[in-house]
């Protein structure tokens, strides 16, 4: 069997995967499972305990080794399920000696299951040159950045990822190139905190200046496409390659958590919602077609009807077209998860409605799409997606090509051609 990875949550994740994958094979692992999990919601972190005891039954003799953002913030939890036979902390997950360690661990009966180590002790990131992707998807990630020094009241990701912390340039520009070498179109630079790239390094690169040097050293490199970023934090280099460089995808996800002042400020976020529109207006003045897409929390704690009325404005006021809607969920140790709470009920309807105002902007969208020629990057013999991260229903294409193509129509959710 060799083997399994199984991802949950981000794109930092699947680049992970990929890597854990190497590493595990490279200890010499056997007829082993890999969970990598995610701890953004309660439910992501259920759903793992739920394929866990599904992977048990299915393979009962496999090793089941659990590791990830929720094994980091949990693992006597983990530990604690009899079907479980390691936990691995999330900085461990990413180094050779650690999976050697679990090889000789689940050899030997009664050793410690869990090797979690002090994921706030981690400095550095180990660099990792990987290959190329099992999925085999035209569409790459490299993980140029790794946690965060923030502290927003809702989130528990700093503490299942540790500091702020960066991969050196040299070696991001290396990772870049081997992935197109391996044949990848597009490349997404992910990380947890990617605004925050290069505060640790000398000189302090910033992310912007990161950027530019990809699209100057990997000339060959057909796409490139940012993951989510603070709009605050966005470098002066960085808005210049959007406006100068066509390789720069003019797609940016923001994380924008809400659309009020006061919420905003019970976030500890560092922006305004005049900061949010203003960022936008001020992107397509240099870019005019960027699609956003945003992360917005519906019902975090103390949050009002007038509260949430404003989230929903900003979808328009931003002109938004993805929308990634999140019903707040109180994680353990986070200073949100003991204020004042939403109801369950409202936190679910503000979701809802929050979803289908990102609809109707979805929709707005596809429809000042009709009749444009975009740049389509082929992902599979039925899907593609246009430089602007728009899906799109082709057939007759090979995976890995870009294309022309003229957009004739939508269905609501996808472009037709
Ligand atoms: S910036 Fe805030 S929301 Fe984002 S990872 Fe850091 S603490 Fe979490």
């Amino acid at each position: 069997m060799g083997v399994e990875v199984v991802t949950f949550g981000c794109r930092l994740n699947a680049y992970e995967s990929e890597v854990i994958l190497r590493e595990a094979e490279g200890a010499g692992l056997d007829d082993a499972i890999v969970i990598n999990t995610c701890a953004v919601t309660n439910e992501a972190v259920a759903q793992a305990r739920q394929m866990i005891r599904k992977l048990r039954r299915e393979k009962p003799n496999a090793r089941i080794v659990v590791t990830g953002c929720a094994a980091q913030t949990e693992p006597a939890n983990f530990s604690a399920m009899p079907e479980v036979d390691r936990v691995l902390g999330n900085d461990d997950k990413m180094r050779p000696d650690a999976w050697r360690e679990t090889r000789r661990a689940l050899d030997v009966a009664g050793t410690e299951k869990f090797a979690v180590s002090d994921i706030m002790a981690v400095t550095d990131m180990a660099p990792h040159l990987v290959p190329g992707f099992q999925s085999g998807l035209p569409r790459a990630f490299v993980q140029v950045q790794n946690g965060c020094d923030h502290r927003c009241t809702f989130c528990i990701i700093p503490y299942g990822r540790g500091n702020s912390r960066s991969v050196a340039m040299g070696v991001v520009v290396d990772q870049v190139r081997s992935l197109v070498e391996a044949g990848h179109a597009e490349i997404v630079l992910t990380g947890v905190d990617l605004t925050s790239y290069g505060t640790d390094l000398p000189g302090a690169p910033k992310l912007g200046f990161l950027t530019k040097q990809i699209l100057r050293h990997v000339p060959d490199l057909k796409r490139l496409r940012i993951s989510s970023i603070d709009s605050v934090e966005v470098d002066r280099d960085l808005l210049d390659a959007i406006a100068g460089d066509e390789r720069l995808m003019p797609h940016l996800h923001l994380s924008l958590q809400a659309g009020d002042d006061i919420v905003l400020k019970r976030m500890k976020r560092r922006h305004s919602r005049r900061d949010a529109i203003e960022f936008c207006e001020q992107v397509r003045r240099l870019r005019p077609d960027t699609a956003f897409g945003a992360d917005i929390i519906a019902g975090f704690p103390t949050e009002t009807e007038e509260m949430f009325a404003r989230s929903c404005a900003l979808v328009d006021e931003c002109d938004l077209t993805f929308l990634h809607v999140f019903p707040y969920s109180p994680r353990p140790g986070t200073p949100a998860a003991k204020m004042p709470q939403v109801d369950g009920r409202t936190i679910k309807d503000r979701a809802k409605r929050l979803r289908a105002a990102g609809d109707v902007a979805l929709h707005r969208r596809l429809d000042a799409e009709t009749g444009s020629v975009r740049q389509v990057l082929i992902e599979s013999a039925t899907q593609g997606r246009t430089e602007h991260f728009i899906p799109v229903a082709v057939s007759g294409a090979a995976p890995g090509e870009v294309r022309a193509l003229k957009m004739t129509g939508h269905d609501g959710a996808r472009l037709l051609c």
